[in-house]
């Protein structure tokens, strides 16, 4: 099958059959010399972005991509296992509450997530600010894990899917990542990869996601719920607002600190709201609760008898980190100099960019310009007044944990030209704005 034809069909808005995908996915992962080069591959890759997919090449994709590397298999490990996936956010550390809570009512959790690049965050670098934590377990690790604590929380090893790290790499630098069936694709591939039997998704959508507008997150949502369902998931998607930071603290070791809070029963309504609704949701796909009330009520008694807490406590106990730092945050990296920005004027927050917040703390080196950097885990900035607080003069609006440097000026500007002041209260939107599944 010559690369030409392929991209030729793609190009003249053609269906792909199941061969020419997997001529292609198998090229993406090897380069072994069966005549495609990369530039056979990023045309393509421009043509479906163009062009588009229909929901059966769609589903083909990612399970070719899902089977260019390892799959795990854990049926020989007792209890339903379910995971969640986040498109990425500014303050978005829920993974570190709702895999606990989760776990701690029955579901086994095989969490594999990412870094943070861009202005978004990871969940692997917030676990990284746990001094000690490992997220680089080998599959024996991962396995003991779940049998004795129901979560193991790990990076993605070389061989699960490599024709994405390919294909990623390739869209990175020919502006070909926003397009929903390559991301739709990109993401199941990895999460098909984990041998889960169900998988809830939280679409960000708003100033501070990849998905901007309401349209674009609603297809990316539906179009990933349709195609985890053909390739054999139970599948459950919010869409919800990322429009001002999740939470009000932002950074790693500082997003730490929130999340152990939060299980604490001391979380921010948004963010312990968000956290025990995704957590629902896994335990209904878990079939154990019959509906997503029922199921909330087992999340909410997990928060509030501390038995989620516990389960973080003998994760990170299990993953080699200090289990200390639940009750002494002091043992978590921090900086030592802290930099407020204050309001000049009285009134109402009525707006913030969760973006500018984001990139402000990357700038800071809280997050990554290329993804080889290395980051800073005890920079962040904490928010002490958000959209619908009122402030007065010289009220605290950002308090900056940060290290100095050339970068700091930058980092303060753009979070003083991150949000406004009115003399009345915004317009709240609500935080969960459409459940697709
Ligand atoms: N996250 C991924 O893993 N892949 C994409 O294509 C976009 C976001």
């Amino acid at each position: 099958m010559r690369p030409g034809d392929v991209i030729q069909t793609k190009r003249d808005r053609g269906v792909l059959s199941p061969e020419q995908i997997g001529t292609f996915v198998s090229a993406a992962a090897r380069l072994d010399g069966s005549g495609w080069e990369k530039y056979h591959l990023t045309a393509l890759l421009m043509a479906i972005y163009l062009n588009g997919m229909v929901p059966d090449e769609t589903a083909a994709l990612t399970a070719a991509m899902a089977n260019s590397g390892k799959r795990l298999d854990l049926s020989d490990l007792d209890g339903p296992k379910v995971d969640k996936h986040s498109t990425g956010g500014v303050g978005d550390k829920t993974s570190l509450i709702l895999g606990p809570l989760a776990a701690a009512c029955g579901v086994v959790v095989p969490m594999m997530s990412g870094r943070g690049l861009g202005h978004s965050g990871g969940t692997l670098d917030k676990l990284e600010a746990i001094p000690g934590f490992r997220v680089n377990l080998s599959e024996a690790e991962l396995r003991a894990a779940l049998r004795k604590v129901g979560l193991g929380m790990i990076g993605q090893t070389a061989d699960v899917a490599p024709a994405d790290k390919m294909l990623y790499a390739l869209r990175d630098v020919t502006s070909t990542v926003e397009s929903v069936p390559l991301i739709t694709a990109s993401i199941l591939s990895k999460k098909l990869s984990e041998g889960i039997s169900g998988l809830v998704m939280d679409v960000k959508c708003g100033a501070g996601a990849f998905m901007k507008t309401r349209e674009q997150a609603r297809a990316l949502a539906d179009s990933i719920v349709k195609v985890g369902t053909a390739n054999g998931l139970r599948m459950s998607a919010l869409i919800t607002a990322m429009d001002v930071p999740l939470g009000r603290y932002v950074g790693n070791g500082l997003e730490v600190i929130e999340s152990i809070e939060t299980l604490k029963g001391n979380g921010p309504p948004d963010l312990t709201d968000l956290s025990v609704a995704l957590a629902a949701r896994m335990v209904r796909l878990a079939g154990l609760a019959p509906d997503d009330g029922s199921a909330e009520k087992q999340v909410r008694s997990a928060l509030s008898s501390g038995t989620g807490l516990e389960v973080l406590r003998r994760c990170i106990e299990q993953q080699g980190g200090d289990p200390g730092v639940i009750d002494d945050y002091a043992r978590l990296p921090s900086t030592g100099a802290i930099t407020a920005v204050t309001a000049d004027r009285a009134g109402y927050v009525v707006s913030m960019n969760a973006e500018k917040v984001g990139v402000a703390v990357r700038l800071l080196g809280g997050g990554r310009d290329r993804a080889e950097d290395a980051i800073d885990p005890a920079v962040g900035v904490i928010v002490r007044a958000k959209p619908g607080e009122h402030v007065g003069t010289k009220h605290v609006v950002f308090e900056v944990h940060h290290r100095g440097g050339p970068r700091l000026g930058a980092a303060l500007d753009l979070l003083k030209e991150s949000f406004a002041i009115g003399d009345a209260p915004p317009w709240s939107e609500p935080l969960i704005l459409e459940q697709v599944a």
